[in-house]
């Protein structure tokens, strides 16, 4: 396993449209372990395939809804959609491809993606709170969507030092 460099805002790549994974070989095995090793270094909640420079649909979720902080696991999802959303959470959202920057948007509470595993089998997978808000905002990194489009408003200087 071995750490990617995340792309800042302003490359392409993070603007771009992903394509589908249709090959669940090696390369992507190795791929998802180095999104994952590149993850818990980089101490975020999600990871989006576009975020290191790879153009196609993967993404690694951690799932924190658990009672131990140690008990917290990633979630791989290839080729995800979300297939049902309900409820609706406005909070704080940040992006390890634009740090330091904060903005308010508004998410569902709860949602349903079906997505493939890394070997191409079909799962579904629900997450609520965070693991939801997670789950939209790196599906949206799937479309080239950053936070920052779907955000009310952003946080000022003063208001990041408050926390
Ligand atoms: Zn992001």
């Amino acid at each position: 396993m071995a750490t990617r460099k995340i792309l800042l805002k302003g490359e392409k790549a993070l603007n771009s449209h992903c394509r589908p994974v249709t090959e669940f070989n090696d390369r992507l095995h190795t791929l998802l372990d180095d999104m994952k090793e590149t993850l818990v270094q980089s101490g975020g909640v999600g990871l989006a395939a576009p975020q290191v420079g790879v153009l196609r649909r993967i993404v690694i979720v951690l799932e924190t809804n658990v009672e131990n902080e140690g008990d917290e696991y990633m979630i791989e999802l290839i080729n995800p959609e979300i297939i049902f959303e309900e409820g609706e959470q406005t909070g704080p959202e940040g992006c390890l491809s634009l740090p330091g920057k904060y903005g308010i948007v508004s998410r569902p509470d709860r949602v349903r993606v079906r997505a493939q595993d890394r070997n191409g089998n079909s799962f579904e997978v629900e997450g609520e709170h965070l693991t939801a808000r997670c789950f939209c905002h790196e599906l949206d990194h799937l479309e080239g969507v950053l936070f920052t489009e779907r955000a009310e408003r952003m946080l000022t200087p003063e208001e990041l030092e408050q926390d």
